[in-house]
């Protein structure tokens, strides 16, 4: 039924899709199915369809915040790599939920309007953003988001402004809603002298590539900051940097980060993300919240 209504409204999918190349942790086993729109009306009328239809569906951006077990993953995703439209009415940038912060960036640098370039490094998605209020340095998405449009379960598009994200630290409002689909978001940036954009985004990707382990596969930090403290400063302490469970590692150069040295497995890095909470909580006495997404097949 679902591939029918596919094919008749022309939306693209692969079938067995393997989940590893679609997230940066490269971990994950077979997509039953992966449905591609490419326009905010063919999202809309799937989202309708599946919600009409009773079918669960997880929503994907790039798969950088993401653990998919090694299992498949029979329930359908959809991801929004071909929403990918960039526009600019004045100091008002709309980018597409599929639109990678890189891009978007550059966009906002090549136009000459500065506030976006601490999401350059970012290798999330607008929506993937959007949905968990990414940051980074200086600047996080509720800076200077004006308003996102997305599809809520019923299938109508609706748009929210400002305070309605009810961003929060690594939160938005919609955490409390995986059924509603990011469509669009709009950003509001101040105008600024090109080269200097250019210059600060090119200093704070030599940041990160100082400090964090970009040459392996990853999620970026593995756990959100405690209140009153840093989680990489407290796994450092509790003597986890280098700590390794089968091909997962606690990254030597930030320990923040779990990295996948060698082939790890969905259940490596699992345990190895427990047993940094557990040594943690045990040798400092903070508990650690995970930020990337675990996904485990049912
Ligand atoms: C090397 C590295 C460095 C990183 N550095 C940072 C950093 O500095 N700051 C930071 O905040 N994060 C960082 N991250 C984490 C990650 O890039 C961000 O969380 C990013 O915002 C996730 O976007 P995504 O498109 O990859 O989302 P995904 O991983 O695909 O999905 C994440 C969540 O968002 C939801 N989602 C995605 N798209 C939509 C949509 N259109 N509508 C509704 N829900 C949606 C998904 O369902 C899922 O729950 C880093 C990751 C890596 C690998």
């Amino acid at each position: 039924m679902l591939i029918d209504f596919l094919n008749k409204n022309q939306i693209s999918y692969t079938e067995n899709e393997p989940l590893a190349p679609l997230t940066t942790f490269r971990i994950g086993g077979k997509a039953d199915i992966v449905i591609r729109p490419n326009s905010e009306g063919k999202a809309a009328a799937l989202i309708r369809f599946l919600n009409d239809t009773g079918r669960k569906y997880f929503l994907m951006g790039r798969g950088s915040d993401l653990l998919f077990s090694d299992r498949d993953f029979k329930i359908p995703i959809i991801k929004t790599d071909l929403l990918d439209e960039m526009r600019r009415e004045g100091d008002l940038f709309t980018f597409g939920a599929g639109v990678k912060l890189s891009a978007a960036a550059l966009f906002a640098a090549e136009n000459g309007y500065s506030g976006f370039e601490f999401a350059h490094g970012i290798p999330g998605s607008i929506g993937g953003a959007v949905y968990m209020n990414a940051g980074a340095y200086d600047g996080m998405i509720a800076d200077v988001c004006v308003s996102t449009t997305y599809v809520n379960a019923g299938g109508s598009v609706e748009t929210i402004m400002g305070e309605a994200h009810k961003f929060g630290y690594r939160h938005s409002v919609f955490m409390h809603r995986e059924n509603d689909l990011i469509l669009s978001t709009t950003i509001q940036l101040v105008p600024g002298d090109k080269q200097a954009i250019h210059a600060k985004m090119e200093d704070l990707m030599r940041r990160r590539r100082e400090k964090q382990p970009l040459n392996y596969p990853s999620a970026g930090s593995t756990f959100k900051r405690p209140e009153g403290a840093y989680a990489s400063k407290l796994i450092d302490e509790a003597g986890l940097k280098g700590y390794r469970i089968g091909g997962a590692e606690v990254s030597e150069k930030h320990a923040g980060f779990i990295i996948n040295k060698d082939n790890a497995s969905f259940d490596d890095v699992k345990n190895l993300i427990g047993f940094v909470r557990d040594t943690v909580k045990e040798k400092t006495g903070y508990t650690l919240e995970c930020e990337v997404r675990i996904i485990e097949q049912e």
